[in-house]
């Protein structure tokens, strides 16, 4: 089918190579010219705006990282809100359920359906194409893009109002949040006490302790110091704070979601938001006065 994506980042790139490589005809666009660069090569259409995607497809696709940056990309000005040709908004993006309940609503008003289609999995998984893709959105329309976001992974269907699959992403990645923490700690605390970190991981993956930090990022970007597995800690605090506001609306109990945010946020303060999301380590290492694997 005829698709056009925007926003070709670290999880768009290889989303949108996956879709041409599966015989879909992309236009795309992105404000870095490196960006489309890549997908042009392979055979893909360049836009010059969002509106512009949207006058030319039925089907747009987002993977954008702020969701203020998805709600001017689907209802600004040259948003995709003015397009002449669209029918369907899949946003990729990870913004929360009640930013994507608002531009839902808007693109409602130019019959345009809003289809929230937030992935987990990395990087890698978006290359290798074994995302979990959660969606919501009016079922028709998933019906109409279901084969298309088979080509990222698994799809899962998570519901027909608006939001439900971001409420079902912000759990998730609260969970791969704490993961990252927890393990950062206890990881710390072992080395601290004289115990080999990697040890520590076969250990830790052998028994109870296992999660989805100690399995990947632990032994594939902390202990070989690399910090690459390709997600920015302003990406992951954003999605923190998002799931935070979200039980907190929801009325629900927070303590393990504020204890992890705080983390997050010294992250970001005294390592760099812009860093990999791996360098959570480095706080409490610093704070214990030992680094963890290879120096
Ligand atoms: P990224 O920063 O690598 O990519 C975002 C892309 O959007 C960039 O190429 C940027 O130039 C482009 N962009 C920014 N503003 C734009 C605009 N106004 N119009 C068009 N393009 C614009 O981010 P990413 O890591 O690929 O993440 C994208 C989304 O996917 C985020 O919402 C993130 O939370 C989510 N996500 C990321 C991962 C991961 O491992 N990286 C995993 C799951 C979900």
């Amino acid at each position: 089918m005829q698709i056009g994506f925007i926003g070709l980042g670290k999880m768009g790139h290889p989303m949108a190579r996956r879709l041409i490589e599966a015989g879909h005809t992309l236009v795309v666009f992105d404000t870095r010219g490196d960006a489309t660069a890549p997908l042009v090569a392979l055979g893909a259409q360049l836009a010059s705006s969002p509106r512009d995607v949207a006058d030319r497809v039925e089907t747009v696709m987002a993977s954008l990282p702020e969701p203020h940056i998805v709600a001017s990309v689907a209802t600004g000005d040259s948003g995709v809100i003015n397009g002449k040709r669209i029918k369907r908004f899949v946003d990729l993006s990870t913004t929360g359920s009640r930013a994507a309940a608002d531009i839902a609503a808007q693109l409602a008003k130019k019959d345009i359906a809003q289809i929230d289609s937030p992935v987990s999995g990395g990087v890698a998984g978006a290359v290798k194409g074994t995302l979990a893709v959660m969606v919501s959105g009016p079922q028709a329309d998933i019906d109409v893009v279901k084969d298309a976001l088979g080509v990222f992974g698994t799809v899962f269907v998570i519901g027909n109002q608006p939001g439900m699959a971001q409420t079902m992403k912000l759990a998730n990645n609260f969970l791969s949040a704490t993961a990252m923490a927890a393990t950062s700690e206890a990881v710390v605390m072992g080395v601290k006490a004289g115990l080999d970190p990697a040890i520590m991981i076969d250990v830790i993956n052998a028994g109870s302790g296992r999660n989805t930090a100690s399995t990947g990022k632990f032994p594939n970007a902390i202990l070989p110091r690399t910090f690459d597995a390709g997600f920015a800690t302003a990406l992951m605090l954003k999605d923190v704070r998002l799931c935070l506001a979200e039980a907190k609306a929801a009325g629900v109990p927070t303590d393990m979601m504020g204890m992890v945010a705080s983390l997050w946020e010294r992250v970001a303060s005294e390592i760099g938001a812009d860093k990999d999301f791996t360098t959570i380590i480095q706080p409490v290492e610093r704070r214990a006065g030992v680094i963890v694997g290879k120096v």
